[in-house]
């Protein structure tokens, strides 16, 4: 029996894929389908168009908008797990995998399980990055991961900033502006922006192209036609731009340069009352989002993972650990020139060919 930890996008899709190869599957899962995307900030939409951030076999519904909201998705994937009757068993949490050597122990909070491949499609949402910034027992004000944010009304009136600037940490700061909170961008590093895509063709041909393309050449094509925001402080980030993933939209930088949001240094550190930057400047804030993203949730299996300097389990091809072939990890890498959800067709079938492959 091979077991699928987590009913999100990455285990329907691996799911899906076994059932086409005839393989028993069982789906565990400690809340219910698609339940990051139940539980986010109410502005949230994909940012990557319907078309491409399907999973393989059913399309979204014709009457959704081309970036359906967070629980459109949602019920999207509930749909799916009905549409391919592919069974899940809600409410049960993982606690700890063992291999030993002919079988996977698992425990959960329901009793042992027993499997003869283990695939960890856990995602990243249960586990926010939180970082230590030292001082926050003296700051007297809120401090909150951006995974609890849901909508500006409770910062009405508090000076708020917000650490980060991924997709989430660029949204949150233009939603708390547009309802009149003065709000804060603390930018460590840099971040780049790319328009909202405006046609599927052009994404799956652009992810195609940047699959093959040597790297050097990858990067100088993305360093001409990323807009340079470094005039307004947000420089691009260090390294190569085909690394990072790009925050989709220009509100942001359209939002700092129109002075609604102001940009501010790293933190260095909480006063009380106050927030310090890395130039040594402080200045007064009411409350904090941190919006530092987030780590695999890989913990209940970590002995049996050999992990890259990010934090993320090395595979190979077929996106089994390194360590053990009997271990497949989806949904923690993607590549940064397409969506997590365009690739996941792609990856989940590279997984269940690598689980048939094994069973040979
Ligand atoms: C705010 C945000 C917005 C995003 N927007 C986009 C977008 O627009 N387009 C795009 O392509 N990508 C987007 N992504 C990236 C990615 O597509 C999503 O994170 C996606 O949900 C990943 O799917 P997943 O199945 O890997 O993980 P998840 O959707 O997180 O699913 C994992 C599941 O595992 C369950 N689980 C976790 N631990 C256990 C355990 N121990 N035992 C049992 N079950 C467990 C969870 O309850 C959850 O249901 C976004 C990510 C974030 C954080």
């Amino acid at each position: 029996m091979i077991i699928i930890v987590g009913a999100g996008p990455a285990g329907l899709a691996v799911a899906y894929e076994l059932q086409q190869r005839n393989l028993p599957y069982r789906i565990l899962e400690r809340c219910g389908i698609g339940f990051a995307w139940q539980n986010h900030y109410d502005r949230l939409h994909l940012h990557t168009l319907k078309e491409v951030s399907t999973l393989p076999g059913l399309p979204m519904p014709d009457d959704y908008p081309p970036f359906p909201s967070a629980s459109q998705f949602q019920r999207y994937l509930v749909q799916y797990a009905r549409h391919f009757r592919i069974e899940i068993a809600s409410g049960v949490e993982v606690q700890s995998a063992t291999w030993n050597a002919h079988a996977w122990q698992i425990m959960t909070n329901q009793g042992p399980v027993e499997g003869d491949t283990l695939v960890v499609a856990t995602g990243i949402w249960s586990t926010p990055y939180i970082p230590a910034l030292g001082g926050e027992a003296d700051f007297g004000g809120l401090i909150m991961h951006s995974r609890d944010y849901r909508n500006p009304t409770p910062f009405v009136g508090k000076r708020t900033l917000v650490v980060g600037v991924g997709n989430s940490g660029a949204e949150i700061a233009v939603d708390l502006s547009e309802h009149g909170v003065a709000t804060g961008i603390s930018i460590q590093s840099g971040a780049t922006f790319v328009p909202y895509p405006q046609s599927a063709t052009a994404m799956r041909a652009l992810a195609w192209l940047f699959l093959r393309l040597p790297r050097s050449l990858g990067e100088r094509a993305l360093r001409r036609v990323r807009r340079d925001y470094s005039a307004i402080g947000i420089p691009w980030p260090p390294g190569m731009l085909l690394d990072s993933y790009p925050v989709v939209g220009y509100q942001l930088p359209e939002a700092v340069a129109a002075g609604r949001v102001t940009r501010y240094p790293g933190v260095s550190r909480f006063l009380p009352g106050r927030v310090q930057f890395d130039n040594g400047q402080g200045e007064p804030f009411d409350a904090v989002i941190l919006a530092t993203g987030y780590r695999p949730t890989i913990q209940f299996v970590a002995d049996e993972l050999d992990l890259d300097q990010d934090g993320k389990p090395r595979v190979d091809r077929y996106w089994r650990s390194v360590r053990n072939a009997h271990l497949v990890c989806v949904g923690f890498t993607y590549p940064s020139t397409e969506g997590w959800l365009q690739a996941i067709g792609r990856v989940a079938r590279m997984a269940a060919e690598g689980i048939v492959q094994g069973r040979r």
